[in-house]
């Protein structure tokens, strides 16, 4: 009997592979504001809009060409979804990767191109006045200040407070958010703002690597039109879509 045990054992030594080797299974594709939060706007188009198209196309494209990939959204209609439930949506589903999809605004109407953000301090105001107007989207939501342990968005300080809070995904999102700006600035020819670092409520909550893109200016008459446009929205997706499947490839490779 202690023969056959000691068998089992060597057998199932070495059979053993060890740790199995890490996957990018799950994406999650969060598509900015929605129903009664229009987010921000240009003449003639709403952000709300501009993210699900883009955010619905990505995912197809993923469909397609990743079958591996399970793509779960956080909203595939003109629905309002908090904030937290946006981050929930993710940690339940164990998601590899969150993918939150935002449209830009200032009021110099010159300024264009895109830019990409992580969890983490900002480095000028610019990138505060960016995370405070996609914070802002929590005054839609009853209870804000119990649900965000007391984060107030009409606060200054709050913001700066909150963007020290460490992600420990924050190599990952990064890596990530690289490759989503050269795609945009290679393949699509936009202009690339670079990766940057705020406090965004909406990645600050999820276990997974996570970055919030803004994909260009709505102010900007240019590229709202381009945003607005199928073509521009497939180029933008397809961009996306080329970040994720490098970052996806260096990460099961390592
Ligand atoms: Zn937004």
């Amino acid at each position: 009997m202690l023969g056959l045990c000691a068998l089992t054992l060597v057998l199932s030594a070495g059979v053993s592979k060890g740790p199995a080797a890490y996957k990018v299974r799950t994406v999650v594709i969060d598509a900015g504001h929605g129903g009664k939060d229009p987010g921000t706007h240009g003449r003639y188009h709403n952000e709300r809009d501009i993210t699900l198209a883009i955010a619905l196309e990505l995912g197809k494209v993923i469909n397609e060409y990743m079958p591996d990939v399970k793509v779960i959204y956080t909203r595939k209609t003109d629905v309002f979804v908090e904030l937290d439930e946006r981050a929930a949506i993710a940690n339940r589903a164990n998601a590899n990767l969150f993918i939150s999809i935002h449209c830009n605004a200032i009021s110099n109407k010159n300024i264009d191109g895109t830019e990409t953000y992580c969890m983490g301090p900002h480095t000028n105001a610019a990138n505060l006045g960016v995370a405070k107007r996609e914070n802002s989207s929590v005054l839609y939501e009853k209870d804000y200040l119990q649900k965000y342990e007391g984060f107030n968005p009409k606060s200054p300080l709050a913001h700066i407070f909150f963007s020290n809070m460490q992600s420990a995904h924050i190599t990952n999102s990064l890596r990530f958010a690289s490759h989503v700006e050269k795609q945009f600035k290679d393949r699509v020819g936009l202009r690339s703002r670079g990766v940057k670092q705020a406090g965004f409520i909406v990645i600050y909550k999820t276990a997974m690597p996570s970055v919030l893109i803004e994909t260009g200016y709505l102010s900007n008459a240019k590229e709202e039109k381009y945003l607005g446009s199928e073509q521009g929205q497939v180029y933008i997706a397809s961009a996306i879509y080329r970040a994720f499947r490098n970052y996806k490839t260096e990460m099961e490779d390592n």
